[in-house]
């Protein structure tokens, strides 16, 4: 069994009272790791430890040469270790190895960029401001946020880390970082990376602890300025309403209901593999994923035949096993939400063509086969609600402005496809979307570089690309007044004038 500690003020140290938490394997059933499961006392702990390190400490006072010199040690120290991370991510979440270790490769290579960037950007300016006297000078300073509460989910548990911290660091904010309590391992093998390197004590804090006590604390204690979260659409509202107690920036990444278009022209053997991609990957756990796809009236029984006989190709195994593809969904609660789901679909009168329930094989572990669902209507709670898993939903179009009018019909704007031969076509279809994303001929290629986020109820704020990064910063308007005698000043006649 690993053990893991807390994450507070630089030291790697137990919970009040000693109390831990299992993580449960999820294709073994097992539990295999035990954690240090903080309470609100620890994390007062973590946020106070975090607040010292941002009014007393040299981090935000520091250069950012010394910043991304420091990120770029957290980059190697992910490198040196990324097969046994990758390993350890696999056993916490149950995501396939295959997709682990791309996670791990990008880690390490998003700390870069973030490293990278740190002496990039555009951290202080000067404007022109017409109004003001001729003799005055007008600067704006982006500066650190402050400290900054990071709750993440479980999907893509380093990731979601890296995400969180890069920014952050990269522009001087210090960190109270909470995982999610299914998969906090990855965080804290994080956690003990950092504490070889030079960032200094207080900046980063892990604390793994219950949303409801631990992440609430973090969401409403005074000493906190920011709250960055990844999650549920419905703890985001959670989120923004306590954090409305101290006026908080908050930004948010929530749920989705993406759609994927298949136009009459694309070509099909790229658009089917590709849907299947966007909506199998990582068993359907990703927010981003297309999982209503809408197909015209004409290509509907060609594309639904090829989704059949290449869905059949998907292998659910071992996620150890490089030649699995489909692990097992992240808990036996996640399962059952998905089951509950495909059972909805049924009754509301979508049919099944594929999947549908728990596979025979293997017999452990909390998997369900990739489901695709036809006869689906937009109205239906499988292509309105998020499920969180493999399930597909196949919707017919009859006019192009069809699918854009169903593919608009959500209160979720994440992510999204056009599959078509002609680009300009595709982007057309692509501007009606109401939605962050929109891959053309491809999906779920994130990058760091490229700004990413919801529109409607999907979330508030970006991250990645510069967009991103500068919502970790505040801005501060300097006015510098050259006039030289107080005559020459707005004020003074008003004050002092005859
Ligand atoms: P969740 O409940 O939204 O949890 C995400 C994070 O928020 C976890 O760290 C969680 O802690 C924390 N949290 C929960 N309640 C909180 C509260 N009241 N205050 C502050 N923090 C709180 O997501 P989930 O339970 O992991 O999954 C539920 C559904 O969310 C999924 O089925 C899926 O639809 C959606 N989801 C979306 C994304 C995404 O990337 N957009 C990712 C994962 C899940 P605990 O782990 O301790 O609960
Ligand atoms: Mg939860």
């Amino acid at each position: 069994m690993q053990e893991y500690q807390l994450y507070i003020d630089g030291e790697l140290s137990d919970a009040e009272g000693g109390k831990t938490a299992e993580s449960i394997n999820p294709a073994t059933e097992e539990p295999w790791a035990r954690i240090a499961r903080a309470s609100r006392k620890d994390t007062q702990r973590a946020i106070a430890a975090a607040r010292k390190a941002f009014d007393q400490g040299p981090w935000p006072r520091m250069s950012q040469a010394d910043r991304a010199r420091i990120l770029v040690q957290i980059a190697d120290g992910l490198d040196a270790r990324s097969q046994e991370l990758a390993a350890i991510e696999t056993q916490d979440s149950g995501g396939t190895i295959r997709k682990t270790a791309g996670d791990m490769m990008l880690g390490s290579a998003q700390l870069r960029y973030f490293a990278e960037m740190a002496e990039k950007l555009p951290l202080e300016s000067e404007i022109q401001v017409p109004q003001f006297p001729a003799q005055s000078r007008n600067y704006i300073l982006r500066e650190p946020m402050g400290v900054c509460g990071q709750i993440i989910p479980w999907n893509f548990p380093l990731m979601m880390a890296v995400w969180k911290i890069g920014p952050a660091l990269s522009t001087g904010n210090t960190i109270v970082l909470k995982p999610a309590s299914e998969t906090p391992c990855s965080a804290l093998e994080l956690a003990r990376i950092i504490d070889g390197t030079d960032l200094p004590k207080g900046v980063l804090n892990v604390v793994h602890g219950s949303g409801t006590e631990c992440g609430e604390e973090i969401c409403t204690s005074p000493l906190v300025d920011k709250v960055a979260f990844t999650g549920s659409t419905e703890v985001g509202r959670r989120i923004q309403q306590l954090a409305a107690g101290t006026i908080k920036k908050v930004t948010l990444e929530l749920g989705g209901k993406s759609a994927n278009v298949i136009l009459d022209d694309a070509d099909l053997d790229l658009a089917v593999d590709g849907s299947l991609f966007g909506c199998f990957y990582h068993q359907g756990q990703a927010c981003e994923s297309g999982t209503r796809l809408f197909v015209s009236e004409k290509l509907h029984d060609e594309v639904v035949a090829r989704l059949v006989e290449r869905a059949q190709l998907l292998v659910c195994g071992d996620p150890m096993d490089f030649t699995s593809t489909q692990g097992p969904l992240v808990s036996a609660r996640q399962r059952e939400t998905v089951l509950g789901y495909i059972e909805a679909g049924v009754e509301e009168g979508a049919r099944i063509v594929v999947g549908g329930k728990a596979p025979a094989y293997p017999k452990k572990g909390y998997y369900v086969e990739p489901t695709i669902f036809v006869d689906v209507k937009n109205g239906m709670r499988i292509a309105q609600e998020e499920i969180f898993g493999p399930v597909l939903s196949v919707i017919r179009y009859e006019t192009i402005d069809d699918a854009i009018r169903m593919a608009n019909e959500s209160i979720y704007g994440l992510g999204g496809a056009v599959w078509s031969r002609d680009k300009d076509k595709a982007m057309g279809v692509a501007k009606q979307i109401r939605t962050g994303t929109v891959w053309i001929n491809d999906y779920h290629l994130l990058s760091v570089a490229a700004p990413f986020g919801g529109y409607k109820q999907s979330g508030l704020g970006r991250e990645f690309g510069l967009e991103g990064i500068l919502e970790y910063t505040e801005i501060k308007h300097v006015h510098v007044d050259m006039v030289d005698s107080r005559a020459g000043h707005f004020w003074y006649g008003s004050l002092f004038g005859a």
